[in-house]
């Protein structure tokens, strides 16, 4: 069997894994895997790439296997690598995780003898026969199956600036793409999440004497991370939401409401008061979840222990009590579910206190005029910008903006062969990860993982799930 693996950063490294985990030595030899990996990211993927060690980890260290089989895996490494002790409850750089999984990477190539093809892929197409040709500038392979772990979504660009000079769609690798110029210049950066504090602790670092504004449309930021307990007992009956699943039942959000209400009750958290209290987001909201780590952390280790059945509950919900849920908690729970370290927030607020950045809300435009950005908020006078850095995020929707995606997502989308799925990605049968077309068949040997498969996979974006969902699909591959 041919196998393309395109991409290798954590989906495809945990392909490898498990082609490794699930084949025996003597059925190798009928493998024949190439893998195609842009070259900058090779082996570590986009947000693990070499770049500075002021862009962290916003997980703790002790929660970041890339094995599922042993949570351990990461933690053991830095031990053995890095000679650090203290490592629970840390945030590391990330690319010191970029390190890690390059090792990975290596050793699983060299193990089942991989071809590496160390180019962008342009373009897949599916063949009568139902094998896939792979084309990149320079080569055509034809494959049995593909593995699209191509990673992340194109960023958006809601202010239609891309390709202005001074405007800096992806930050990416921050120490290659923030480079701007020393002195007092003004740089706005548009968004207040994760990306945008990156943009901020790089900005800070090496440019201090930069005017630093976060423009956003409502000044709010994510939840804190809260004093995660070590254990929890057990994650909302799962067993029982299993069975309904599994009798094809529908759930609804009260159902649901209500499990989780009982969970909270159980482990003696107080989600009303939770509920209304934290995670807000607002500077007073970061200062209250300072002051409140560990109830905070009770509730995140519950949402943390809840991950490996988000998919089932959200499954099995039909689309009006997935969008009530969107609605009425959707944002919330997004920024409980990825807090921001405690130290990044704590130096937030310090800075803008003491009046070093400063956070505008109620943006209305932003256009660049006579070689500044000139930023327009409710209520407020122009400002102008030297520079503006873009920190939205992705575009998951891909009914919008897809000119921005790169050619084989646009090509697969445009030829029939993905279907835009209206919660973000791209339809795919779950948890087989296979991609369902336009005519809503199953398009066997084609395997889709990460912000891809994110409308059906809810809440995939960590490592966690992303490197489980490849157990599944290997599992249906090998049986082609
Ligand atoms: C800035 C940032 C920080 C994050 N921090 C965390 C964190 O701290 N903890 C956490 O759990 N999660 C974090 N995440 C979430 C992240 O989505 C996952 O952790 C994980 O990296 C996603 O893995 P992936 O394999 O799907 O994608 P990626 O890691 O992006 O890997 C995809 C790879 O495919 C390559 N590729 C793309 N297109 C092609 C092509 N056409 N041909 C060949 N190769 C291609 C890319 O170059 C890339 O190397 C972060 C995400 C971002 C964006």
């Amino acid at each position: 069997m041919k196998i393309g693996i395109i991409g290798l950063g954590v989906a495809g490294i945990s392909i490898l894994r498990e082609i490794e985990k699930q084949t025996q030595k003597d059925m190798r030899g009928d493998l024949h895997i190439t893998v195609y990996a842009e070259k900058e990211s090779f082996g570590t993927g986009f947000p693990y790439q070499p770049d500075d060690e002021a862009l962290l980890i916003n997980q703790y260290t002790e929660t970041m296997s890339i094995d599922p089989d042993d949570s351990n895996d990461f933690l053991e490494w830095v031990r053995e690598n890095k000679n650090l002790k203290q490592l629970y409850n840390t945030h590391l750089p990330r690319n010191l995780f970029g390190e890690y999984l390059l090792d990975k990477s290596r050793e699983l190539i060299e193990k089942l003898n991989v071809t590496v093809i160390c180019v962008k892929v342009l373009s897949v197409k599916r063949q009568e026969n139902n094998q896939y040709e792979i084309k990149t500038k320079n080569s055509t392979e034809t494959t049995d199956c593909i593995h699209l772990s191509v990673g992340h979504l194109a960023y958006q660009d809601p202010y239609n600036l891309k390709g202005e000079e001074k405007y800096i769609y992806n930050p990416y690798p921050a120490n290659k793409k923030l480079s701007l110029q020393k002195g007092p210049i003004a740089v706005g950066i548009v968004g207040t999440g994760l990306t945008a504090l990156d943009t901020f602790l790089y900005i800070r670092k090496y440019y201090p004497e930069a005017k630093l504004s976060f423009l956003s449309l409502d000044g709010r930021f994510s939840s804190v991370r809260g004093h995660e307990p070590k254990k929890g007992t057990h994650a909302v009956c799962q067993e029982r939401v299993r069975q309904l699943v599994e009798e094809n039942q529908q759930l609804t959000l009260d159902q649901i409401k209500e499990w989780v209400e009982k969970e909270t009750a159980d482990r003696d958290i107080d989600l009303t008061w939770i509920w209304k209290t934290l995670g807000e987001g607002t500077l007073t909201g970061l200062q209250r979840d300072l002051n409140h780590l560990e109830e905070l952390g009770k509730f995140q280790m519950l949402i943390h222990q809840m991950r490996d059945f988000y998919s089932l509950l959200w499954n099995a919900m039909p689309d009006n009590e997935k969008d009530r849920f969107l609605n009425d908690f959707g944002l919330k729970w997004s920024n409980f579910k990825a807090p921001i370290p405690q130290r990044t927030a704590a130096l937030l607020l310090k800075s803008i206190s003491d009046g070093e950045v400063e956070l505008l809300s109620g943006i209305k435009s932003i256009k660049k005029e006579n070689g500044d950005f000139k930023v327009q908020i409710n209520g407020q006078k122009t400002r102008a910008y030297d520079f503006i850095i873009n920190a939205t995020g992705q575009q998951m929707d891909l009914t919008k903006q897809l000119y921005l995606q790169q050619p084989l997502i646009k090509e697969l989308i445009e030829s029939g062969v993905l279907t835009p799925y209206r919660y973000g990605g791209v339809l795919i049968d779950y948890p087989s990860m296979t991609a369902i077309s336009q005519k809503g068949e199953r398009v066997n040997g084609l395997y889709v993982y990460g912000q891809l498969s994110s409308g059906i996979q809810y809440g995939n974006n960590n490592v966690e799930l992303i490197s489980k969902s490849a157990q599944y699909s290997v599992q249906d591959m090998l049986k082609i």
